[in-house]
C-alpha cells in the first residue's frame, strides 16, 4: 500500500512542487542522484573506481518532439564527455523510450526508434553501449520491438525484463540468444494482478525462473537486484551453467547497498552501478523511496524538521 501511495505521489504535481522546493531534502536526493549536470555524473563515475556504470539522463514521458530532441542531445553530450574522460570502457548509458517520444500521438514509436538510433550511433563512436529501460506493462511490446530493430545495427543494445510480469519468463526465452544483453529486475511500477505477480514471494520465484532461463541461454545476463538471496542464487546458477565471472554481471542502483557493490567487485565479479543525473529527478526519487520504508522515514524526518 505504501509503495502504491508513493507511486501515486510520483505522478502528483503538488507533491512534486513540495519536494523540489524543500532544500533540506537535497541530501536525501543526492544519495540516489549524481547531480543536475553531466559534469556531476562524470565526477561520480570517476569516484566509482573499479565499478562499471550505466548513466541515466533523468526525464520521463515526453509529449513534444522538441523535448525528445533535447534528450538525444543530452545523451550525445554525455557520451562525448565519457569518451573525453576515457571512461567509455566502463560506462554505458541507459535510457527510457518515453523520454524519446514513444508516446507522441503520431508516429511516436518511429520517432523513439529514430532518436534511440542516434544515441546508439554516438555510443558506438565512443566505444560503448546503450541499454533501454523498461517502463510500465503497456509499453513492453513496443520496447522489445524497438530493441529488436536496434540490435540489427547495434547488436550490443541491451534491454530490461521485469520478473513481476507474468509474461517475462517467456520473454527471457525469446531474448536468451547469442549477443543478447538482458537486465533482469523485479519491476518498479504499480501493475495490476491481471498482468503481474503482486506478492513478494511470487515475484522472487519468478525472478529465479527467469534467471535460470537467462543463465542457461547464450546471452549476457545482467542481474539487477539488491536482494542478497537472489544475488547468491544468481552466482550459483551462473556456476552451474559454466559461466565465468566475465559472462554475466550484477547491477545495483547508485546509493543502494554501496558497500555490497564494492564487496562484489573486490571478489572479481562484474558490478555495474546505475547512475542517474539531471534535473528531472522527482519520479525516479519517489520510486526509490517506495522500495524501502527506511528511506521514507529519513525523508519524513527531514521534512518534519524543516
Ligand atoms: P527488493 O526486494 O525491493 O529489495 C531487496 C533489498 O534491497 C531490500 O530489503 C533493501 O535492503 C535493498 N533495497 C532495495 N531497494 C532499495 C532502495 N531504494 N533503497 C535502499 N535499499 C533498497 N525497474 C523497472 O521497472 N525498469 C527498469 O528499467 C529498471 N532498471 C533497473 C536497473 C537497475 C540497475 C536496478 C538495480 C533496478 C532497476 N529497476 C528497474 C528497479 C527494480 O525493478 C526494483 O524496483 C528495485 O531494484 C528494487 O528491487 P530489488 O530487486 O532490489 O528487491
Amino acid at each position: 500500500m505504501l509503495r502504491s501511495a508513493l507511486l501515486a505521489a510520483s505522478r502528483s504535481a503538488t507533491c512534486r512542487a513540495l519536494v523540489e522546493n524543500t532544500p533540506v531534502l537535497r541530501p536525501i536526493v543526492d544519495r540516489f542522484v549524481a547531480g543536475p549536470a553531466i559534469e556531476d555524473a562524470v565526477r561520480v563515475v570517476n569516484d566509482l573506481d573499479g565499478l562499471l556504470v550505466s548513466l541515466d539522463h533523468l526525464g520521463e514521458a515526453t509529449h513534444d518532439r522538441a523535448h525528445a530532441e533535447r534528450t538525444v542531445e543530452a545523451y550525445r553530450l554525455a557520451l562525448r564527455r565519457l569518451g573525453e574522460a576515457e571512461l567509455a570502457g566502463r560506462a554505458e548509458v541507459s535510457l527510457k523510450l518515453s523520454a524519446l517520444g514513444r508516446d507522441l500521438p503520431a508516429d511516436g514509436e518511429k520517432i523513439a526508434l529514430e532518436c534511440t538510433r542516434r544515441i546508439c550511433e554516438a555510443a558506438a563512436a565512443a566505444g560503448t553501449t546503450v541499454t533501454v529501460d523498461m517502463e510500465d506493462h503497456t509499453t513492453v511490446d513496443a520496447t522489445l520491438s524497438i530493441v529488436r530493430s536496434l540490435r540489427a545495427d547495434f547488436p550490443g543494445t541491451g534491454t530490461v525484463l521485469q520478473a513481476y510480469l507474468r509474461r517475462t519468463e517467456a520473454d527471457c526465452a525469446d531474448f536468451a540468444g547469442p549477443g543478447s544483453r538482458i537486465r533482469l529486475c523485479k519491476g518498479a511500477y504499480d501493475e495490476p494482478g491481471s498482468v503481474a505477480y503482486r506478492e513478494k514471494s511470487e515475484v522472487d520465484a519468478s525472478y529465479v525462473r527467469c534467471l535460470k532461463v537467462l543463465m542457461r541461454g547464450e546471452g549476457y545476463p545482467m542481474v539487477a537486484t539488491h536482494d542478497p538471496r537472489l544475488i547468491a542464487i544468481a552466482e550459483t546458477l551462473a556456476g552451474r551453467s559454466g559461466r565465468a565471472s566475465g559472462d554475466y554481471e550484477f547491477q545495483m542502483l547508485y546509493g543502494v547497498r554501496p558497500d555490497e557493490q564494492k564487496t562484489l567487485a573486490r571478489r572479481g565479479l562484474r558490478m555495474r552501478v546505475y547512475l542517474p543525473y539531471g534535473t528531472e529527478w522527482y519520479p525516479y526519487f519517489m520510486r526509490r523511496l517506495g522500495e524501502r520504508p527506511a528511506n521514507l522515514v529519513f525523508f519524513l524526518r527531514a521534512l518534519a524538521a524543516h
